[in-house]
C-alpha cells in the first residue's frame, strides 16, 4: 500500500488550484479525494476522456481581484518540479485513472521559469515517456515567441486567457495584467501555428463575464473575430462566481444562463454560419429570456416561412428548432420522398412545434407564429 506523501499533498493543493482556472459553470469535476482534481473534457475527435486539471506553480506575483491564488491570498503555495509532475500524470495514466493532462500555473516567483518548466513538464512526458495523449498547455503572459513555438510543437491545446473583450474591462478585474500583451501572444500562436498547417494544435481563450463590466457585445464581436482570423478553436465563458476572502467576494455572481446564452450564440457562429452583425442584442447584451436564434428569425420575417421541400441547408440551419443534423436529415429523406407533414417532420426529430411557424409545406403554413409577452418590447425595437 503506498504511504500518503508530500506529493500527494502537492498534487491535492495544486490541483485544488487548479479549481479556480476554472473553464465554464458547466464543467464539474470529481468530489471525492483525489478525483477533485479529475475533470470530464471532450477531445477534438469528439471522446470523452478523464484529463488531470494542475498547476505547475500556485505561487503568483499578481493580484487579479477574483482569483483565490492571488499574491495576497493566504494561500499554502507550492509548487512542481516538472520531473515531478511528469512521473505522477504518467502514474495516474496507466492506472487509467486520467487519460490526459491540462497544466496550467499562477506565475511562480518568475513566470518565464514556471513557464519554462511547464513545457519542459511536457518534453518529458512526450519525449521521455512516449506519451501521445492529450495535452493542454496554458501560456503564461509575456511569453516569448521561442516558448509559444516549443508549447505548440508539444501541446495538443494551448490557450491564453484573454479574460475580458478589451483592455479597460480587465484593468477592472486584473489590474497587473496587461491586455495588449495578451493580445500579443494570441497574434504569436497565429503565426507560428499557420507555418505549420499539418500541426494538430488547438488553440483557446477564456472569458470572465460579468464583474469587469462588459457588454455581451463586445464579447461575441471579439470572439467573431478571433474565430475569423485568428483560427481559435475554442472560445470559452466563465460566469463570474465570487470567491470568499478575494476583494470582488462581495460582488454578485453572473447568472449562469448569461454564460449559456453566450454559448448559444457561439454555436451560431461556429456552426451555423452567424457573423456577429447578425446577433440579435438589447442595449449591447443578449436577451435572457429567449434563445438568440429565435430572436434573430422573428426579426427577420422578409426571409420567412421557408419550402422545407426546396430550401438549402445554408437556410434550413437558419429555422428555429432546426440544427445542421436535422438539415441533413431533411435534405436526405428529401432525396427519397418528399415531406409531406408535421408527423414526417417529427419522424426526422425535428424540434417542430419551434420550427413549424417558419415552414411552407408545398405552399402551405403549418403553424402560425405567436409570441410570448416577454418577446413584445423586442420586436419593437
Ligand atoms: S495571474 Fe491572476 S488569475 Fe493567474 S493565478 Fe495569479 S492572480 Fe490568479
Amino acid at each position: 500500500m503506498r504511504n500518503f506523501t508530500i506529493m500527494d499533498n502537492k498534487i491535492l493543493l495544486l490541483g485544488e488550484s487548479a479549481r479556480f482556472d476554472r473553464v465554464s459553470s458547466f464543467s464539474k469535476r470529481g468530489e471525492k479525494g483525489m478525483g477533485k482534481w479529475v475533470y470530464p473534457a471532450l477531445l477534438p475527435d469528439g471522446k470523452r476522456v478523464n484529463i488531470m486539471k494542475v498547476l505547475m506553480d500556485n505561487r503568483c506575483e499578481n493580484n487579479c481581484l477574483y482569483c483565490m491564488n492571488r499574491k495576497d491570498s493566504p494561500l499554502p503555495r507550492t509548487y512542481f518540479r516538472p520531473e515531478e509532475l511528469s512521473r505522477i500524470f504518467l502514474e495516474l495514466y496507466r492506472k487509467r485513472i486520467v487519460q490526459g493532462i491540462f497544466l496550467s500555473s499562477a506565475t511562480g516567483p518568475d513566470p518565464l521559469i514556471t513557464l519554462k518548466n511547464m513545457i519542459k513538464t511536457c518534453q518529458i512526458l512526450r519525449e521521455k515517456y512516449r506519451f501521445t495523449g492529450y495535452l493542454h498547455l496554458k501560456i503564461l503572459p509575456f511569453a516569448p515567441f521561442s516558448y509559444i513555438e516549443e508549447a505548440i510543437s508539444l501541446a495538443d491545446r494551448v490557450s491564453i486567457n484573454l479574460e475580458s473583450p478589451n483592455g479597460h474591462c480587465l484593468s477592472a478585474i486584473a489590474p497587473d495584467k496587461n491586455w495588449s500583451n495578451l493580445w500579443g501572444i494570441i497574434k504569436a500562436m497565429k503565426e507560428i501555428s499557420g507555418r505549420k498547417p499539418s500541426s494538430r494544435v488547438g488553440i483557446t481563450t477564456q472569458f470572465i463575464v460579468g464583474p469587469g463590466g462588459e457588454k455581451d457585445k463586445d464579447l461575441v464581436y471579439l470572439a467573431y473575430n478571433l474565430y475569423r482570423h485568428y483560427k481559435l478553436k475554442r472560445v470559452y465563458y466563465s460566469a463570474f462566481t465570487p470567491l470568499p476572502s478575494t476583494p470582488l467576494g462581495k460582488y454578485p455572481s453572473t447568472s449562469p444562463l448569461r454564460e449559456y446564452r453566450l454559448y448559444q450564440v457561439d454555436a451560431l457562429i461556429r456552426y451555423y454560419g452567424f457573423s456577429s452583425e447578425e446577433i440579435p442584442f438589447e442595449e449591447g447584451n443578449l436577451n435572457l429570456s429567449t434563445d438568440p436564434k429565435l430572436l434573430w428569425a422573428l426579426r427577420h420575417p422578409e426571409l420567412f416561412p421557408v419550402e422545407v421541400n426546396k430550401a438549402s441547408f445554408a437556410t434550413l440551419i437558419r429555422i428555429p428548432g432546426i440544427g445542421p443534423a436535422g438539415a441533413q436529415k431533411i435534405i436526405k429523406r428529401r432525396i427519397k420522398e418528399k415531406i409531406r407533414n408535421e408527423e414526417d417532420l417529427k419522424g426526422l426529430r425535428i424540434q417542430s412545434k419551434r420550427a413549424l411557424p417558419f415552414l411552407l409545406l408545398d405552399g402551405r403554413v403549418l403553424r402560425k407564429k405567436t409570441y410570448s409577452k416577454n418577446l413584445l418590447p423586442f420586436l419593437r425595437d
